[in-house]
């Protein structure tokens, strides 16, 4: 019988005495104890009627016992659906509903309204706390740990993760067997992970980021993680000295950096730290490498492809850049209009083909025949640059791609201008509604903290660099942009809030 990702991720740990995962609390679970509690939650939802191909929406905190219940989807042939722990139960509902779901597993606290929520949605509910409590925990108690994985091909799916929907409605990417194993072993020969590796693991697991490429990548290649409930400085500081690597959204830098006691002979052992899910500043990665001597790898992906594109492990990382495609991955910048390739150096869609791309998405067939092309090529929706090197840098979303008078206008260009502006940590520049020009550009800067951005300066900055069709019609000054919990900038809230400037 195979069962590829299970017999590459999971299997290769059931003799393992050494810790596969270190916990918050400094206890440790082996990888036979790690595999034996995966193959009883296997048997509990094979018990409970899941066959191969069932969906299991889980709605709970990050701990071992949660992965050990991704590791048992696996062995089932369960399709596992992870959601944001933030999502509210109309939220969830959604997805539960939309994906077909047999079972949800949520949170013991949020038992009452989620048990509601799954009963209209005809699903099965069981509970999973942290701890290890919960019923579906009880049922695993009992259970036997001689489940048998079954049988599943390379197309098969794995998993239905859902989009973050920063840009709209969340869309269900189908990843299969295959688009999960193969990037983890391209990922784990990248960035040279070994069985002696640590990760320092303190990304949530309901998305791409930390599943696949931080879990995925550290089973695959047989280390350990340091395996924590989320981010915190204090705690970063404290599990570092235990590590050889770490994986992070840009926020995870910006607050270490905002404490003196992260220093460079604090990391002066760590072998690599990565980072993704946002644009990291290339300020950041300039004051990274000052202050610990480590250049961060930037990588690109998406819930759709995995990673698709990274800085390279040897030869050069460049800041604010994603480096260029990972092994056995095509990546070409095309015209959006006609889909043409175009020529190193212009601005255009990210389109994307290889075993990373997804199955399409779920209940989606029109929105899946505008994405992915006959071809096998995949449209982002991110736009780019790439140079003679193949390194790519992204200057935005489509979606956040401004038209004003006919005129396109990239915020990236502009927001790399404000950046660098005394008293500005950092920028977002949007199109709102106008009457006269279709859409204005409004520029969100944030103030660094004690000092206030000098307008007029700013003002007049932008008017020697920038032709005039590009230039602001409003400047707001903020304490902080709205971001999810991956570190992305929400631009349609900031929209929303200043949809009204020109009307
Ligand atoms: P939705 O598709 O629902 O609008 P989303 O695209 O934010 O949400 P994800 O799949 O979680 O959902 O995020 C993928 C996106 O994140 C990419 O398309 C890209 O815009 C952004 N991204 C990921 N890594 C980077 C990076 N290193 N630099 C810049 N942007 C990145
Ligand atoms: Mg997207």
């Amino acid at each position: 019988m195979t069962n590829p990702l299970f017999d590459a991720l999971i299997a290769p740990h059931k003799a393992r005495r050494s810790p596969l995962l270190i916990l918050q609390d400094q206890s440790e679970m082996s990888g036979a104890d790690f595999v034996a509690r995966a193959l009883r939650y296997a048997r509990v939802l094979s018990d409970l009627g899941l066959r191969p191909g069932d969906r299991m929406a889980v709605q709970i905190a990050k701990s071992g016992e949660a992965l050990a219940l991704y590791a048992a989807s696996l062995a089932a042939g369960v399709v596992f659906l992870p959601l944001n722990t933030a999502y509210t139960g109309p939220e969830v509902s959604y997805f539960v509903t939309d994906s077909g779901a047999a079972l949800l597993v949520g949170d013991p606290e949020k038992a009452a309204a989620l048990g509601a929520v799954a009963a209209s949605a005809g699903a099965r509910f069981e509970t999973l706390g942290a701890a290890g409590d919960g019923s579906l925990a009880a049922l695993a108690d009992r259970a036997a740990d001689d489940f048998q994985p079954v049988e599943r091909a390379p197309d098969d799916l794995a998993a239905i993760l859902y989009t973050s929907g920063t840009t709209g409605r969340s869309k269900g990417a189908m990843l299969s067997q295959r688009n999960l194993l193969e990037n983890a072993r391209v990922l784990v020969k990248a960035w040279h992970f070994t069985p002696d590796d640590t990760l320092l693991h303190m990304l949530p697991i309901f998305h791409t980021h930390g599943l696949f490429v931080a879990s995925n990548v550290s089973l695959l290649s047989g280390g350990k993680m340091i395996f924590l409930p989320g981010f915190n400085t204090a705690e970063a500081l404290a599990f570092l000295p235990r590590a050889t690597t770490m994986m992070g959204v840009p926020t995870f830098y910006t607050r270490l950096l905002s404490e003196p006691g992260f220093t460079r002979d604090l990391t002066a052992h760590m072998r690599l730290f990565t980072s993704g899910s946002a644009p990291l500043l290339a300020e950041t990665h300039i004051a990274f490498e000052e202050r610990s001597g480590h250049r961060i790898l930037e990588r690109y992906g998406m819930t759709e492809t995995n990673m698709t594109t990274s800085n390279p492990y040897e030869g050069e990382r460049r800041a604010g850049t994603v480096g260029p495609a990972l092994p056995g991955i095509e990546v070409k910048i095309t015209d959006p209009a006609t889909g043409e390739t175009l020529p190193k150096g212009r601005p255009g869609m990210i389109e994307v083909r290889g075993p990373n791309v997804f199955q399409g998405y779920w209940n989606m067939p029109e929105k899946t025949a505008e994405e992915l092309r006959p071809d096998g090529f995949f449209i982002t929706g991110d736009i780019a640059v790439m140079d003679d090197q193949g390194y790519v840098t992204i200057v935005g979303r489509q979606k956040d791609l401004i038209i004003s008078g006919g005129y396109n206008i990239y915020p990236k260009e502009l927001e790399l201008i404000l950046d660098a502006r005394p008293g500005v940590l950092e920028s977002a520049v949007v199109g709102v509604p106008h009457p006269d020009f279709g859409e204005a550009v409004v520029a969100v800067l944030v103030r660094q903290p004690g000092v206030e951005p000098d307008l007029a300066a700013i003002k007049a900055r932008l008017s020697d660099e920038l032709a005039k069709f590009k230039q602001p019609k409003r400047y707001v000054v903020v304490d902080e942009l709205p971001r999810n919990t991956m570190g992305k900038v929400q631009k349609n809230l900031l929209r929303k809030e200043y949809a009204e400037s020109f009307r």
